[in-house]
């Protein structure tokens, strides 16, 4: 039987979660200061969708986000693509448009979808539900909201995203 593994990649600015969020998925784990395992470039988890399985390989970056150093390598090949904002980090939500043409321009059209991370932070919230929505209406994305510290969510991300390719 041939097993299907799909290149997920998650992208957005530093802080938003996406280390934590692999993390979360893969290991069952949350801690405060997440610091990449030196020398990994990603953590897989298999799930079995109607039957079949699936390996996800969530490859994380080792914070070139934030110097804009993502290599053409991190992207090369992926199936599919987590886009990452914060709740209470209106830059890491404005900065959703220019990601998601990273993502276009070294990997063309893949399933993509909007994560808003850290709902749990709810009160401390700086972007609109309403605004949110069409953000990611105009990037032709699905939005779901998540928190990985309270493990809201997660699964649902990825098992989606796994769903969206296997469809395709
Ligand atoms: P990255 O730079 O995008 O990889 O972000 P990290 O995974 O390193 O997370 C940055 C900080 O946000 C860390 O202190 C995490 O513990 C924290 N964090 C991640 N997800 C959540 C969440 O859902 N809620 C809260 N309150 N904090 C979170
Ligand atoms: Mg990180």
């Amino acid at each position: 039987e041939l097993e299907v593994a799909l290149k997920v990649v998650i992208v957005g600015d530093g802080g938003v979660g996406k280390s934590s969020m692999i993390q979360r998925y893969c290991r069952g784990t949350f801690t405060r200061d997440y610091k990449k395992t030196i020398g990994v470039d990603f953590l897989e988890r298999q799930i079995e969708i109607d039957g079949e399985e699936v390996r996800l390989m969530l490859w994380d970056t080792a914070g070139q986000e934030e110097f804009d150093a993502i290599t053409k390598a991190y992207y090369r090949g992926a199936h599919a693509c987590v886009l990452a904002f914060s709740t209470t980090d209106r830059d890491s939500f404005l900065a959703l448009h220019s990601w998601k043409l990273k993502v276009e321009n070294e990997c063309g059209e893949i399933p993509t979808i909007i994560v808003q991370n850290k709902i749990d932070l709810m009160d401390q919230c700086v972007v609109g539900p309403d605004e949110a929505e069409l953000v990611a209406r105009a990037l032709g994305c699905r939005l779901m909201r998540a928190s990985v510290k309270e493990d809201v969510n997660v699964s649902a991300v990825f098992r989606a995203l796994a769903a969206r390719c296997l469809a395709d």
